[in-house]
């Protein structure tokens, strides 16, 4: 082939198509489809890496005016399989970004060449008539003598010195060299062996053994008596220093070989190898079904819906050992903090070698080994968080998403994918099998299984027969007429004294999302809600009034209750951090932790917190929904939902949802091994169905009257949204541009098929130095919806000013 098609690694909207090149002799069995290259690209020829798509035998271009492919990286072995780039195409298309957004988030991280540019003074140049900003640019360069960064010029003399530093340019008083840096994060390890072929051995030998200064010499040629080769590590743990190894290898006695060095996660002797179990009857006609959708040609995507403790885990490691004996491989997604050392034991135990795992706390080259030994076969089962999805593997046979109601398989930077769409996109290109497993799926996954778009496997029995943790309701505003204003209701007080006298631990959840503050009723717990769209007004403090995020509608805020008059009217709010001091004025000898954002700001505090915990270090753990997730405590028996309410009035039609998986998992945590544990949910709204399905551990019956709401409110999976946020820095404009895109869609939706609320300022209304308002869309179906948005966004930007940014989000889960 003469010819590649090649997609640059730049942003802009304008770069983002193919760009052919000629392919140089010298590069003709090295260009393949998925390789990363390095190009000249633009007027200036700047060196810039790209990817190459295709190969062509004809371009539309003459010939005299292609430029040749500068460089072939990473040896010619393709970056992108070719099911990656049919994946970044459909996430192009799906998620609104460029193809090349798309193929740096499948790329492993931190290997794109990055380049500069050095500024050179020409020391030969007459430099008489610089003046002004010309003068301080050589100033500068003098410095730093007599070159320096671009980028350091700007930083030093703002970004006007672009202006200046091309005059000089012009009159040859200074040049730009473009340089590439190119992290590879190699790792190589060092062997030596006894190079035979040398004379000087026999002396050698004799001189060691007898010279007592050589007797470094000695002991390292000793240990060639044991074995023909020895890594550098060996030789560093026997005590041996470099020089001996130097002069020997200076000599010719020894020989060195250099290996390059995939790391391992994990040491295979931490692990005892574990064997299956013997499936329960629910387990083993989950495992036939799965099965029964291996060996199908066109396969349905599985939904296997099995509470805290029933074997979903068991139900996927023994699917995967299906998908290993024929020979192909599976990825298996989980929640990056359900990741712990206990779930990866269960999966190295089971499959060993075959096995790997990526996740953010490990380095990048460390990640960049694991996502090669997939790449090369080493391994066939990769475990990690939403981008383990990307892994180069040959024969995808399985798409495993755990927990798959979290949010956290959302992309929260652009391309701002689902990694569940994502996966079901894979799974049909490769005809994988994709099989979601979660005790609280989400409502649209479990509204797709029940009208048969996946196939719905159900697991209701622990598989030790175990029972779930009795869960208590707690009415807060009874508590409030007894004339008790804490945070903790008495019976919670009891509970956690009777535990800290039996040294068993106790857990207390905040269930705090974001940044809402809502407004209740402490005296009969009614909460203030927009009439229209039954959403929880949000408190605003510095105007003191009501907002709906989702319509915009206001009302001032209320001195009595609506309801009942009660002047108790309480602004939600409260931190983990209030609780953690109440906890320790009422148990003043206990031993508290609190793990929230604010105390997980380190790389692996979060695990610290967890595993101190687990290890019996503190009496109490008080947290965020953090704590919620994936870690066993065994000796965790009472757990307290401090104020079920806050997840439950976020202002987002998904807090009943969020609300329902929270405590469920909540509860999850108490008492998984014997049947003493004891939840208690503090609420204002005891009778709230959300709470008291949750309270009876009942999907179902909190499914049938939630898809009701739903159905009523066009909520998804009966209607989508879109949302578009018009963000810049000057908080008029941004208010003038919402307002011209507002109208755009406005007169757009011809025939009232789309619901436009807003604009309205965005809950983060001022984020990073820019102001943000946001328009929320909603309609029937997804795919139209987002089409329409899309044109609509397309013609808001030609009338919009410089500096203001649409971005359009496609099933926004901050709806607020
Ligand atoms: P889940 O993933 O649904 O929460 P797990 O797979 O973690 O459930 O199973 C709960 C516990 O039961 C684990 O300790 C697991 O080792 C054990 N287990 C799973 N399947 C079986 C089985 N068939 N027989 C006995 N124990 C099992
Ligand atoms: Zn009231
Ligand atoms: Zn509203």
């Amino acid at each position: 082939m003469r010819y590649a098609r090649v997609i640059v690694g730049m942003n802009h909207p304008q770069t983002d198509r193919v760009f052919d090149y000629h392919i140089p002799e010298a590069f003709q069995d090295e260009a393949k489809e998925g390789v990363r290259v390095i190009v000249p690209f633009g007027r200036r020829n700047t060196k810039t890496e790209g990817y190459i798509l295709s190969l062509a035998e004809e371009s539309e271009i003459p010939l005299e005016k292609l430029k040749d492919i500068l460089e072939i990286l990473d040896d010619g072995r393709p970056i992108f399989t070719p099911q990656m780039l049919h994946l970044a195409q459909w996430m192009k298309e799906h998620y609104f970004c460029t193809l090349n957004q798309c193929l740096q988030a499948i790329m492993p991280t931190g290997i794109k060449t990055k380049s500069t540019w050095q500024v050179l003074l020409n020391e030969a140049a007459d430099v008489s008539a610089c003046k002004g900003g010309e003068l301080a640019v050589l100033e500068a360069l003098k410095e730093m003598g007599g070159s320096g960064a671009l980028s350091e010029l700007e930083k030093l003399l703002g970004s006007g010195v672009k202006n200046a530093i091309q005059q000089m340019q012009k009159k040859k008083i200074l040049y730009l060299k473009q340089k590439m840096i190119r992290s590879e994060y190699k790792m190589e390890q060092r062997f030596y062996s006894i190079n035979n072929h040398t004379s000087l051995w026999e002396n050698t030998i004799k001189k060691v053994e007898t010279d007592k200064r050589l007797s470094g010499q000695k002991k390292l040629l000793h240990l060639f008596k044991e074995k023909s080769e020895i890594s550098l590590e060996e030789i560093k743990k026997s005590g041996i220093g470099e020089s001996p190894l130097k002069t020997l290898l200076k000599k010719g006695i020894l020989k060195e070989r250099i290996e390059q060095i995939k790391r391992a996660v994990f040491s295979l002797e931490d692990y005892e190898k574990t064997t299956p179990f013997f499936p329960t009857a629910e387990q083993r006609a989950a495992i036939e079904e799965i099965e029964y959708q291996i060996d199908l040609e066109k396969k349905n995507p599985i939904l296997l819906h099995g509470i805290t403790g029933s074997g979903k885990t068991e139900i996927y490691m023994q699917s995967i050992a299906k998908i290993l004996a024929m020979g192909k491989q599976a990825v298996v997604l989980v929640p990056e903090i359900s990741l712990t050392p206990q779930m990866m034991e269960r999966f190295i135990s089971r499959f060993g070698q075959a096995v790997s795992i990526t996740h953010s706390r490990l380095s990048a080259g460390e990640r960049l080994d694991q996502w090669k030994k997939a790449r090369d076969g080493e391994i066939s089962v990769m475990i990690g968080p939403r981008s383990a999805l990307f892994m180069p593997f040959s024969d995808l046979g399985m798409i495993i998403i755990d927990e798959v109601h979290d949010n956290s398989y959302i992309s929260d930077i652009t391309p701002k994918y689902d990694a569940r769409e994502a996966a079901k996109f894979l799974a049909e290109d490769t005809g994988a099998v994709l099989l979601m497993g979660s005790a609280t799926p989400d409502l649209v996954s479990y509204h797709k299984a029940r009208q048969g778009e996946y196939i719905l496997l159900e697991l209701k029995e622990r598989t030790g027969g175990g029972t779930l943790p009795k869960m208590q309701i707690v009415d807060m505003c009874k508590e409030l007429e007894e004339g008790n204003r804490s945070a903790f209701s008495q019976i919670l007080q009891q509970e956690i004294a009777i535990n800290l006298e039996k040294a068993q631990q106790t857990m207390l959840f905040l269930n705090r999302r974001g940044f809402a503050t809502f407004v209740s009723c402490r005296s009969c717990g009614h909460v203030m809600r927009c009439p229209e769209c039954g959403i929880s007004y949000t408190y605003h403090a510095k105007e003191d009034i009501l907002m709906c995020h989702y319509c915009g509608k206001t009302v001032e805020s209320p001195r009595n209750c609506p309801e009942c008059g009660s002047k108790y009217i309480r602004y939600f709010g409260t931190g983990t951090q209030k609780i953690e001091e109440e906890v320790r004025r009422l148990f003043p000898r206990a031993n508290v932790l609190r793990m929230d954002l604010d105390t997980t700001m380190g790389k692996n505090s979060h695990n610290q917190i967890l595993e101190a915990f687990r290890k019996g270090q503190a009496d109490i753990l008080v947290g965020t929904q953090m704590i919620a997730k994936g870690h066993d405590f065994p000796n965790v028996t009472l757990v307290g939902i401090m104020a079920a309410d806050t997840s439950l009035n976020t202002g987002s039609f998904y807090a009943s949802e969020n609300t329902f998986q929270l405590i469920t998992q909540a509860g999850g945590r108490a008492g998984r091994a014997d049947d003493s544990g004891r939840v208690y949910i503090q609420t204002y709204q005891p009778k709230h169905y959300c709470i008291t399905h949750a309270a009876e551990q009942n999907y179902k019956g909190f499914y049938e009257e939630e898809i009701l709401l739903r159905e009523m409110m066009g909520y998804p999976p009966f209607g989508a949204f879109c949302s578009v946020v018009v963000s810049g820095e000057v908080e008029e404009d941004i208010a003038n541009a919402a307002d011209v895109l507002g109208g755009i869609l406005q007169t757009e939706n011809r025939g009232n098929s789309y619901f436009i609320m807003g604009p309205v300022p965005a809950m983060l209304f001022k984020f990073r130095g820019e102001y943000r308002q946001r328009i929320l869309i909603q309609g029937h179906d997804e795919d139209p919806l987002v089409q329409f948005v899309a044109k609509c966004v397309e013609k808001g930007e030609q009338k919009v000013g410089k500096g203001i940014h649409l971005q359009l989000t496609r099933n926004p889960l901050n709806i607020v």
